[in-house]
């Protein structure tokens, strides 16, 4: 199948390189990784998937963006270089506003000219967790109200955990309407789904090859490759599942988990607790309902009032 590789200037200094598989009319899916510089999982599961779908594509087209932040991958931070900004809040960005916005109105623009149906965003989340996808909030004002059961769909094609993001105050309170996902669904009205894999610093094979197979899923939901979908092992049923920050530290500590992520727990149970240099209990973080651990931070030290992780609560 035809591949071509492009590079997307996004400033006098900075290009983003965009690896083109083209097959036939059909769907036109976008795979995005490294947008935050420092969450190095997704440049491999893109570089993967260029490889696999060089044999593979059946119909369609698949625009792989192994970078989108690649002054973060080198400066290993998560932000844009430039001035600090989260171009993960900045979509769809400003032609004429500052580097960071004009960098990201760049990708939003080349995004939009290839006509992408659909967007799969790659993040990684913390060493110890469990690899998920994220359906973003498809807000009932936005122009997307009426995506959310195709996003849902794509979601389960995963075969990971799926957990629905943070509830509408929430979600717009954070700007994760102006996430690249969350921009797609809201203001583009284009489905997106964010899968969150691995480590952030370091290349793990086994966060890659489920991130990947997470990926060949959804194109196969699409009919894109021919891939019936894997089930990862840590996938969680029952749910719905909704994300949402561990609840904090009332005292800093020490962080022992009590649960690993991907175990299910009630409403009361202890998930972690602070203990002092001495061993000594300082508190517990106890269940606010049922649900399920997802992500312990990679820290040892939790201050007063830090969140320890993340977890998919029960929706109601
Ligand atoms: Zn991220």
């Amino acid at each position: 199948m035809p591949r071509s590789v492009h590079q997307l200037r996004t400033s006098r200094r900075d290009t983003v390189p965009v690896l083109v598989h083209e097959a036939s009319a059909g769907p036109v899916v976008a795979i995005t990784a490294n947008i935050h510089g420092d969450e190095a999982t997704g440049v491999a599961v893109v570089q993967e998937l260029d490889r696999w779908l060089a044999e593979r594509l059946l119909k369609g087209a698949v625009v792989l963006y192994p970078s989108l932040n690649p002054a973060g991958l080198s400066n290993r931070t998560r932000v844009l270089p430039p001035d600090g900004a989260d171009l993960n809040r900045l979509f769809p960005g400003h032609r004429d506003g500052s580097e960071s916005e004009r960098h990201a109105a760049s990708i939003w623009k080349d995004l939009a000219a290839r006509r992408v149906g659909l967007v799969i965003d790659l993040h990684a989340d913390s060493a110890r967790s469990i690899p998920y996808a994220i359906v973003d909030r498809a807000l009932a004002r936005g122009r997307g109200a009426k995506l959310a059961p195709m996003l849902e769909k794509y979601a389960a094609a995963s075969g990971l955990t799926v957990l629905r993001e943070y509830p509408d105050d929430q979600y717009v309170r954070y700007s994760l309407d102006r996430s690249l996902a969350g921009a797609m669904v809201n203001r583009g009205a284009v489905p997106a789904i964010t899968v969150e894999a691995g480590p952030r610093r370091w290349i793990s094979a086994p966060a890659v090859a489920a991130a990947a197979d997470a990926v060949r899923g959804v194109l196969g939901c699409l009919g894109l490759v021919d891939f019936p979908g894997v089930r990862h092992p840590t996938r969680v049923d029952g749910g719905p599942w909704r994300r949402a920050p561990a609840p904090r530290a009332r005292v800093g500590g020490i962080f022992r988990e009590r649960l690993e992520p991907g175990a299910r727990f009630d409403k009361g149970d202890v998930l972690g607790s602070l203990v002092d240099l001495s061993g000594a209990q300082l508190d517990e973080i106890v269940a606010p309902g049922e649900g399920v651990v997802i992500s312990w931070a990679e820290v040892t030290w939790v201050d007063a009032g830090a969140v320890p992780g993340t977890v998919g609560l029960l929706e109601a």
